[in-house]
């Protein structure tokens, strides 16, 4: 049964679980962003309408003297005039209904960090990214939808919390 849509209470052979839907997307998201940023080789694809983004005068400074990172995980981009950015590439780990999304939340923890180490940013993307994609609080899911849910968290490294520490799932014998 799925109660507001958050948790989902269960029952299996060792009794009653309690799961929260939103750190099970989550864990599932921040893994495969993870490992998709980890890879040796990253696919790209060109966007067929550019996407113009538009800065603060300090957000551009700090944004500018950071371009690096941004080509460094493949995001594909030109100065345009006025503290404004064109990008016209994204990897392809990118999930394709949220590119925009996706680039606005990079590149403002690029510029909260300012500095940081590679692993450590990887994992600060990942984290932000997977809570962003992962269903809204209120989204019902299907029983089959909750099955491949399940299925997929079975093969997380790590299936027993969220990116933050928070329980995926809770059980009661
Ligand atoms: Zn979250
Ligand atoms: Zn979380």
């Amino acid at each position: 049964a799925l109660i507001h849509g958050t948790y989902i209470i269960g029952e299996n052979e060792d009794g009653l679980y309690i799961m929260d839907q939103h750190a099970v997307n989550e864990r599932i998201n921040y893994e495969y962003y993870l490992k998709e940023m980890g890879k040796e080789t990253i696919e790209t694809t060109d966007l067929l309408i550019p996407i113009k983004l538009e800065f603060s005068n300090k957000e551009y400074l700090i944004l500018k003297q950071n371009f690096n990172i941004l080509r460094n995980i493949n995001i594909g981009f030109e100065e345009f005039g006025n503290n404004t950015i064109i990008i016209r590439s994204h990897p392809n780990w990118i999930k394709k209904d949220y590119v925009e999304e996706s680039l606005r939340k990079i590149i403002e923890v690029i510029i909260e960090e300012e500095s940081f180490s590679k692993e450590k940013f990887n994992e600060k993307i990942a984290t932000t990214l997977a809570c962003k994609m992962s269903i809204k609080a209120n989204e019902y899911v299907s029983l089959e939808e909750l099955k491949v849910l399940i299925e997929r968290l079975r093969q997380t490294n790590n299936p027993f919390t969220c990116p933050h520490g928070r329980p995926t799932i809770i059980s009661y014998s």
